[in-house]
């Protein structure tokens, strides 16, 4: 993302937002998507017929078509041992259906924290339940509440009445490499 030519250009990553009133699950005409007790968004892959409904209804384009099985899904009994311990699984489901960021639900069922979570370097991505306030990076805890008011947290596109269950926090104390932006559009043009 960059907001605007003399800005430094940063990372946004987006991925499922969960949210609490989905268009993406109402679309859907066999049932394959819905809202979990838990608040996860889910998707049976046994039953999506790939009509990609939802796909067309999220607008955040958090779901992805499967249109082949990707090389790091061949995982068998005898090379099972070699898959990264975290690693996302977002648009690895059957070919011909569509997936999307679940949370990493198998994981939090062994009480473990989502894979992004984990494996992201700078312990910028945080987890947790609402229902407890609390939300950890896997090293640093903090109520959600006062994150979210202290860091003026905002949620993309809330005007749209989704009710995104993923917030973004504005930079604080950034250096902005200005110069190094400049140069390099004065370098393309
Ligand atoms: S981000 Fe998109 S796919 Fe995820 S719950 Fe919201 S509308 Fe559905
Ligand atoms: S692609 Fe699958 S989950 Fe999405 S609307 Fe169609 S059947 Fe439902």
């Amino acid at each position: 993302m960059q907001d605007s030519e003399l800005a430094s250009p940063y990372w946004f990553p987006t991925m499922c937002y969960h949210c609490d009133n989905p268009p993406c699950t109402k679309v859907c005409p066999v049932d394959a998507t819905f809202k979990r007790t838990d608040g996860v968004v889910a998707v049976d892959p046994e039953r999506c017929i790939g009509c990609k409904f939802c796909m067309a209804a999220c607008p955040y384009s958090a779901r992805t078509f499967n249109f082949g099985r990707p090389e790091q899904t061949k995982f068998t009994e005898e090379n099972k041992d070699s898959i990264p311990e975290n690693y996302c699984k977002t648009g690895y489901g059957p070919e011909g259906t569509v997936s999307k960021c679940d949370f990493c639900t198998d994981r939090s069922a062994q009480g473990l924290l989502p894979a992004c979570v984990v494996e992201c370097p700078n312990g910028a991505i945080f987890h947790g339940d609402e229902l407890e306030d609390a939300v950890t990076n896997g090293e640093d805890t903090y109520r959600l509440k006062e994150l979210l008011r202290s860091r003026a947290g905002y949620r993309q596109f809330e005007e749209l009445g989704t009710k995104p269950r993923v917030y973004y926090l504005p930079p604080v104390k950034r250096q902005f490499p200005f110069e190094d932006a400049t140069e390099k559009f004065n370098t393309e043009e």
